[in-house]
Formats: C-alpha cells, structure tokens, sequence
C-alpha cells in the first residue's frame, strides 16, 4: 500500500471513529439528514469562528491552544466542507495549516505521490465525515434511489442537496464506495452545478444561479431543507381537479415565495378525463428566511375542505455570517 493511500484509509477510519463517538449515526433524523459539522467542533470544545478571508477558505490553528477559522465568502456547502477539513486538522493532531482554495479542487480520495500527506488526511477525512456511505444509503431510502441512479447528475446533485456536500465532492466520494466507477465520477464532476439546475428549470430563469434547485418529493415531507435564500423549488403535486380540488397557489406569497411557473402535465391516454392530473409547480424563496412551504388542496369555493397538504421546513438561511455559527449560538443558548 503507497504512503498515500495509507494516509487515505486512516483518515477514513477516524472520521468514523469520530462519528460513532459522537453517536452521529443515531441522531441523523434529528439532523435532517446531515452531519452537522458546525455542532460537532462545538461539542468538540473546538473554538470555531467565521470570518471574511482573503485568499483562504479555512485554517486551523493550535498555539496557544486549537482553533478553526473559516471564510463568509463562500456558500454553506464550501464552509461545511471546509470546516470538516480543518476538523480532520484538529482530530488527526495535524500542524497548523492554512487552507486555501485548492482544497476543492482536489479530489479527496487522490492525491499525486509528491502530495502532502497531512492535506490527503484532512481531505479523506472531510468527504467521508459528511457523506459516510450509510448516509447515502438512508438517503436512497428515502427517496427511493438506487446506485444506478447515480449516473444521472440531477440525482446526484439532489443528494448533495439533502446531504449539506458540495457536488463534485459528493461524485468522488460515490466512486470511492463504488457507486459510480471512477471515469463516471470524473466525467460527472466536470458538470458545472449551473447546467444541472439549467437542466432541471427548462423555461424558468431563476433571479440567479447562485439558489440551488431543489427537486421536491413526497419523501421531503416533514424533513426540514437546508438552503438558501435564493433557493428554487419544484413541486409535482397530484391535483384531483375532476372533483373540484386545486392547490391554493396564493399560499406561496404568503410564505415568502414567488410562483415561477405553473403547469399541468398532461393526462395520461388511458386515463379517463376527470382523473387526477399532476401539477408542476416552480417557487423561488424571496428571502432568508425560516419556516415552511405549506401547500393545500382545496375547493376554491369551500377553502376549509382541504383533501391534501404539502408542507416541507425550511431553514434558508444559507451561509454562515461573522462570528460562530448558528449551531454553536443553539449550543451556548441551550448550556446557559
Ligand atoms: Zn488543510
């Protein structure tokens, strides 16, 4: 076995150690899916601090005793991983460091034989911390994914989605548990985030490309969505309309968002007129904000005979700001 990927597995097997002492497994539907990486340096007792970097994502630093910095500048999936990197600094017992962009652009189960085996560690240790592969696994039960499905970027990109990891990494870490080989990994990791989310909006333009787009589905139902401000969401309800029911779509303003697009798909041939058609519905978030998408299915005439309702959680708050983090601020709230 090379130094390298010596380097790798150990970093593997401590980010599981970690997670199995912090019994993260357990608590992951109370984490909504994802590794809460921010709680952890807090439960860690690791000073953790954002910041407006120049020129850095994340450091991590020990004299006169640890700390990790990470940058405002970038979206939340950069500050997770990059605070998972600069966890794995501190948890490997690794010297200082300062952590630039490169740490994205490496694939975090590869390195070149001359790499630096501290940074190959910290690596190895922030993709699998975020994304253990029983992560995947919940995740593909509940959405009803199979391996095969990560062929498709779309359904990779929803996974990053759910899961709190940035696209590419989240490629390369389904190649190292062999859901995808490794020339699908790179082939899919080189599409930019930008053209799945043109891919999924068709004729919408969403107000701009830094919201993500969010495939919504009936497992989303009482999960609670990490996102952003910015964030597109896109609904396929069932609409019973032959018996009078439409989905209340005034609703969505009241809630913060805009309705981008409305369509009915078309019915099915050998559905008979009058059935169940399926409603596609485009909403962009308007704001920060904290709450939920609630849909309900009514009779415009009668609004209290409500047949179905959507509604999923929200926290679109999207980056980190100046200072500690949101789950160390509910962490000092809950200790006082
Ligand atoms: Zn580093």
């Amino acid at each position: 076995m090379t130094a390298i990927e010596d380097a790798i597995k150990k970093a593997i097997v401590a980010a599981g150690r970690l997670q199995g002492d912090l019994s993260i497994r357990d608590r992951i539907d109370r984490s909504h899916g994802q590794i809460d990486v921010f709680g952890v340096l807090a439960h860690l007792d690791v000073p953790l601090l954002f910041r407006p970097l120049e020129g850095l994502l994340g450091a991590f630093l020990n004299e006169p005793s640890p700390g990790v910095l990470v940058t405002t500048k970038r979206p939340l999936s950069v500050q997770r991983f990059t605070a998972a990197h600069e966890l794995g600094h501190y948890y490997l017992r690794h010297k200082p460091s300062l952590d630039d962009e490169s740490i994205l652009r490496r694939s975090p189960f590869m390195a070149s034989r001359n790499a630096n085996l501290q940074e190959v560690e910290a690596d190895a240790f922030a993709a699998s911390f975020l994304l253990p592969q029983w992560l995947v696994v919940r995740h593909c039960k509940r959405q009803g994914w199979t391996t095969a499905d990560f062929t498709s970027a779309r359904i990779v990109y929803q996974l990053s989605l759910r899961a709190g990891t940035s696209y590419a990494a989240t490629c390369w870490t389904l190649a190292r548990y062999k859901m995808l080989s490794r020339s699908q990994a790179k082939a899919l990791s080189e599409i930019e985030p930008k053209t799945i989310k043109k891919a999924i909006l068709g004729s919408v333009e969403p107000t701009n490309y830094y919201g993500d787009v969010w495939e919504l589905t009936e497992a989303d139902r009482g999960e609670l969505i990490h996102g952003g401000p910015g964030d597109l969401f896109i609904l396929r309800l069932e609409e019973h309309a032959g018996a009078g029911y439409l989905w209340r779509l005034d609703e969505l303003d009241e809630h913060g968002f805009a309705l981008r697009e409305d369509t009915r798909e078309q019915y099915h041939e050998s559905e008979q007129a009058g059935g169940p058609v399926t409603r596609r519905i485009v909403a962009e978030s308007k704001r920060q904000q904290n709450g939920a998408l609630r849909l309900s299915e009514a009779r415009p005439w009668q609004p209290n005979s409500i047949a179905n309702q959507y509604a999923v959680d929200l926290d679109l708050y999207g980056p980190e700001s100046e200072g500690f983090s949101r789950a160390e601020r509910r962490f000092r709230l809950e200790a006082a």
